[in-house]
């Protein structure tokens, strides 16, 4: 069977990206792993989502809900139990897409792919977790997946290792779960989640942050009995002098996110050292013009409603390029000063109307203003009263005022 483009995962990025597509007129198929669409979102089961977006307060399966119905409102077909293994490019919008599932392995030929396959877990081997091996690990997000999901509690005295939002959201839902969570522990001196997560996770339970703090070692025989904890030193190595034991039964790794980005590993594109993924231009777009990417395997969102945004538009930059093949040649780099970690697209293109930039910064700055420059003229600017590295930031930039370059740079007042 043959289609226009076709979606790789079913979470809120694919979802968008099928529904914006196929409202573009494309013929569509969306490909999920899971048995329903909605990815991370049918885990997520707090309040928090939505809110930007479509001005409501859900939880992440109603918010999955929403995007399922509007997706089910079009033409787009949706396969699920399947998973897409390999991805073949014999020529100009010309792919073919391996897909496995309970019957077998199929090929699927389409114009175009948008790539929406979310991160997976980053597990203790990735951080040198040192210790004995007991049971009671856990990534958290695979804990939360356990208790919200399964309806298994994976412990009974927890404690955290790292600030992000994962950790933070699941050092609330443990505690209302009857679990008593000693405390979260932060390698950075600031804690790496949103705001509104440590007020309404930690603060409103008493739940303690040590920041500058981290695990040395796990101990236990068959079970997790402990950890132990000590400062850290502002070169990230241990004070060893100040290490102390924690008693507990369980620990969550909430350490990072990784964007699963396998089917892509073989095409040799263009990857960010911080981002972990491929870079895209303005249009989503990758080197190879039939691969677009968005979501969190683009660069993680602390919020589904950007993924949202960024992911309606993918899809309608994929179905342009299915229907006309056109693209656009000379790009733009977007050039970082240092106080800027990353932006979400590398590359724009002169007057092709205007530019949303996702970005984040590399501390929290007071009163920080940020600029988009070309040549000598400032094409673009934000101030804020405070940026924090843990929240997305924007700026939106007009491409017609562009020379041959974009400089965007953080200045504090
Ligand atoms: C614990 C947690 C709490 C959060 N809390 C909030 C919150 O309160 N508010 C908020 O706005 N946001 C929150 N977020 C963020 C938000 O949920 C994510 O940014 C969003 O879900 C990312 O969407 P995605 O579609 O890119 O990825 P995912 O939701 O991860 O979806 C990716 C999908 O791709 C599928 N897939 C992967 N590989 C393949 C393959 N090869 N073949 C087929 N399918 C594949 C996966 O099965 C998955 O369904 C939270 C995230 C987490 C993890």
């Amino acid at each position: 069977m043959n289609f226009d483009i076709v979606v790789v995962g079913g979470g809120p990025a694919g979802m968008a990206a099928a529904y914006s597509a196929s409202e573009k007129g494309s013929k569509v198929l969306i490909v999920e792993r899971e048995a329903k669409l909605g990815g991370i979102l049918n885990q997520c089961i707090h309040n928090g989502f939505g809110l930007h977006y479509l001005g409501e307060e859900l939880t992440g399966p109603e918010y999955a809900d929403v995007w399922q119905k509007k997706l089910l409102k079009t033409k787009a077909k949706v396969l699920l139990s399947s998973v897409v293994t390999k991805i073949e490019r014999l020529g100009d919008r010309n792919v073919v897409v391996h897909i496995k599932n309970s019957e077998g392995v199929s090929k699927i030929k389409t114009k175009a792919v948008v790539f929406s396959m979310g991160c997976r877990e980053k597990p203790g081997s990735a951080i040198n977790l040192c210790g004995t091996r007991p049971a009671g690990v856990f990534a958290a997000g695979e804990a939360q997946k356990l208790v919200n999901v399964h309806g298994k509690l994976v412990g009974k005295k927890v404690v955290i290792l790292g600030s992000g939002d994962i950790g933070l959201i699941m050092a609330r839902r443990m505690t209302c779960e009857g679990a008593k969570v000693v405390g979260v522990y932060e390698i950075m001196p600031k804690c790496g989640g949103l705001a509104r997560n440590v007020a309404q996770c930690l603060n409103d339970f008493n739940i303690p942050l040590f920041l500058s703090t981290s695990i040395v070692k796990i101990v236990g025989d068959k079970r997790v009995s402990g950890v132990v904890v000590a400062p850290v030193n502002p070169d990230f190595s241990f004070d060893l002098t100040k290490q102390k034991l924690v008693k507990c039964d369980t620990v969550l790794l909430s350490v990072g996110l990784l964007p699963e980005i396998d089917v892509l590993n073989e095409f040799n594109l263009e990857r960010s050292n911080v981002t972990n993924s491929v870079v895209v231009n303005q249009f989503y777009q990758t080197k190879i013009p039939e691969f677009f990417v968005c979501g969190n395997v683009l660069h993680v969102n602390d919020l589904v409603d950007n993924v949202t945004v960024e992911s309606l538009e993918a899809g309608v930059c994929a179905a342009n390029f299915a229907k006309t093949g056109k693209t656009t040649k000379k790009p733009i780099e977007v050039k970082l000063d240092k106080n800027i970690r990353y932006t979400s697209m590398k590359y724009v293109y002169k007057n092709t109307g205007s530019v949303t930039l996702c970005f984040r910064v590399s501390d929290e700055f007071k009163n920080a203003k940020i600029v988009a420059k070309s040549g000598e003229e400032i094409v673009a600017s934000v101030f804020k009263p405070v940026v924090r590295a843990g929240q997305i930031e924007k700026i939106v930039v007009d491409t017609s005022k562009l020379k041959n370059d974009l400089n965007l740079c953080l200045e504090v007042a």
